[in-house]
């Protein structure tokens, strides 16, 4: 097994691994990014590919290999990340251990062989053949519905069932996977999709994990127009959007994402040439979608349905995607045609069409214009109650009092009134406790460091980062400080003599200490230090003032015990020591 783990390593590359998930930039010799695992706007997220590790120098401090991060992005255990990597990395893994094989591996195996059961059916079933007929003339091809695997689930109530039970599944597990039902009260299954055309929902390797299910002939059923799985251990339709395994590589390529609703607005669109495009389905924009985004691009182009319903759906996505700093724009189609129709009617179009997309103040201004003629009194004050809670959102101060100018403007109003209302009305506002969330959920905040940790990091960080001679810290004797793990690194520093030598140093290193200097020396890419020498001089005063510090405060409650107790045997001799630390550390202020 180990081996088999190095050898994953030795072929694939961290940088790239995690290049999928993040814009990563060139940072020296490393990369860096926003950190995916708290909410960010400078990027203190590092991944070294000289020793092929990464790092979070921000609030939750996390790093680790290229497994740790594929786990830990993917919430995955480790043999679904080894999985995924040795498939990466051209390795066949020897014989899966079935005790290795996760929760998550089962319900994915069962969901992957759910998707070719269905695709099997558009192709062969009676009424699956009309289903795909359907989607032809709805205007998908061929390739398009293979490349979706599109399937149909039949009318049967056991049909998907009873083939997965045949392949050794337990009811009960199909169940798990969100594709089956249990009856009440009864020990007893049922297919939850029935008489649905099937769109498989694909994780970002494109393993399916959930589905979507259409009805299909619908005079003929009372039933939902789309089913969707449910929660399962596999699928969290507030963490996926949909397409985002096609399109991943297109949106950072492009530095935009257009959003759209709906799994045939995503196929029709990719399939139209617009590839830099994902889908919320079954559900409104969460903040975990727009973190997942975020990570690709800043500029967010919405397609939604912008009537009524569908623009209060949308306002909360926009709010939430202002808030993490999103540009957002907002595409209409001619005729307010949906991507779909659009595409179908007028082919090829689409990716220019995307790009009238207007800048979402230009796209309230002018609705809110187009109802209401700012003529009135009454009417004046409509425009303002539905346009100041847009502009108050706008977190660029100048672009905000561009947009109280042109509302000034255009109601024949001084911006001071405007300004005025602005403040005035300001509401409470829930939008960043959401975002809170996403920090709670993925990150964990580290603990205050200890002062003495503070310096001694930063001593070896200085030592990693600007080859200094060792004679520096040689006199120092760092031995009481052997909790702290820079304290070890010194002293194993110590050893070796003359110039620093990173590569030598790093041979000899053992490995606990090679995670810590992984840390520190991605941590030295953080700052630029003008003169090393009397930085580290500075650093190491620093660290024996505390020391002293703390050992006469020691002295001091001990002194205090024996006054209350009475007890005054130790005094002179803890008088004399305190002296002589005081003194020590009266030089140091001199330094
Ligand atoms: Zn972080």
């Amino acid at each position: 097994m180990d081996s088999q783990i190095n050898e994953i390593k030795s072929r694939i590359d961290v940088v790239e691994v995690i290049g999928g998930y993040v814009r990563l930039q060139k940072a020296g010799a490393n990369w860096r990014a926003n950190c995916p695992f708290h909410n960010e706007r400078t990027p203190s997220f590092m991944v070294s590919p000289s020793r092929q590790v990464w790092r979070c120098f921000g609030s939750c401090g996390e790093g680790g290999d290229v497994f740790s991060f594929l786990m830990k992005i993917e919430g995955i255990e480790f043999v679904d990340a080894l999985k995924i990597l040795a498939q990466k990395a051209g390795v066949i893994l020897k014989r899966e251990d079935p005790k290795l094989k996760s929760e998550r591996r089962k319900y994915c195996d069962i969901s992957e062989m759910a998707a070719g059961f269905f695709e099997k059916n558009l192709e062969t079933a009676a009424v699956g053949k009309e289903a795909k007929k359907y989607l032809k003339e709805r205007g998908l091809k061929d390739e398009t519905i293979k490349e979706f695997r599109l399937g149909w689930a039949s009318e049967s109530w056991d049909e998907l069932l009873n083939f997965l039970i045949a392949k050794g599944y337990k009811a009960a597990d199909v169940e798990k996977a969100g594709l089956a039902v249990k009856k009440q009260n009864e020990n007893r299954w049922f297919d939850r999709f029935r008489g649905r055309i099937i769109f498989p929902i694909f994780d970002l390797h494109g393993q399916p994990i959930g589905f979507g299910g259409r009805i299909f002939k619908e005079n003929a059923d009372k039933e939902a127009k789309y089913l969707n799985s449910p929660q399962t251990f596999v699928y969290d339709k507030s963490k996926v959007l949909y397409g985002l395994n096609f399109a991943k590589q297109e949106i950072r390529r492009r530095e935009k994402c257009v959003l759209v609703e709906g799994y045939m607005d995503l196929i029709m669109s990719h399939q139209d040439g617009l590839k830099h495009c994902v889908a919320v389905s079954g559900t409104a924009l969460t903040p975990f979608q727009l973190a997942i985004l975020k990570r690709y691009s800043d500029n967010l182009i919405l397609a939604f349905d912008m009537d009524e319903a569908g623009q209060k759906a949308a306002d909360r996505g926009i709010d939430l995607a202002r808030n993490l700093g999103f540009n957002i724009r907002v595409l209409t189609l001619p005729e307010g045609k949906d991507p779909a129709d659009y595409a179908l009617s007028h082919p090829c179009r689409l990716e220019t069409e995307a790009e009238t997309a207007k800048p979402i103040m230009d796209y309230y201004f002018e609705k809110v214009f187009n109802k209401f003629k700012a003529d009135s009194a009454e009417n004046k004050k409509e425009i303002a109650k539905i346009l100041l809670p847009q502009i108050r959102q706008i977190p660029n101060q100048i672009e905000q009092a561009h947009w109280i100018a042109e509302l000034a403007g255009r109601l024949g109003v001084r911006e001071e009134v405007v300004i005025g209302e602005l403040k005035r009305n300001r509401e409470g506002n829930d939008v960043p406790s959401e975002i809170d969330e996403i920090t709670r959920e993925t990150a964990q905040k580290s603990p205050n460091k200890p002062r003495e940790e503070v310096f001694g990091d930063h001593l070896v960080s200085l030592l990693l980062k600007h080859n200094l001679h060792f004679d520096v810290i040689r006199d120092f004797d760092f031995s009481p400080l052997k909790n702290f793990t820079f304290a070890l690194a010194l002293e194993h520093f110590k050893k070796s003599d003359g110039e620093f030598n990173y590569e030598k140093i790093y041979r000899d290193t053992p490995d606990h200490l090679k995670n810590y200097l992984n840390k520190i020396e991605l941590e030295s890419q953080n700052f630029e230090i003008k003169d090393p020498l009397s930085e580290i001089k500075s650093c190491f005063t620093n660290l024996r003032r505390h020391l002293l510090d703390k050992r006469m405060e020691e002295i001091k409650i001990i002194l205090g015990q024996a006054e209350k107790s009475k007890a005054h045997g130790q005094d002179a001799e803890l008088m004399v020591r305190f002296q002589r630390l005081a003194s020590e550390r009266q030089k140091l202020e001199k330094i």
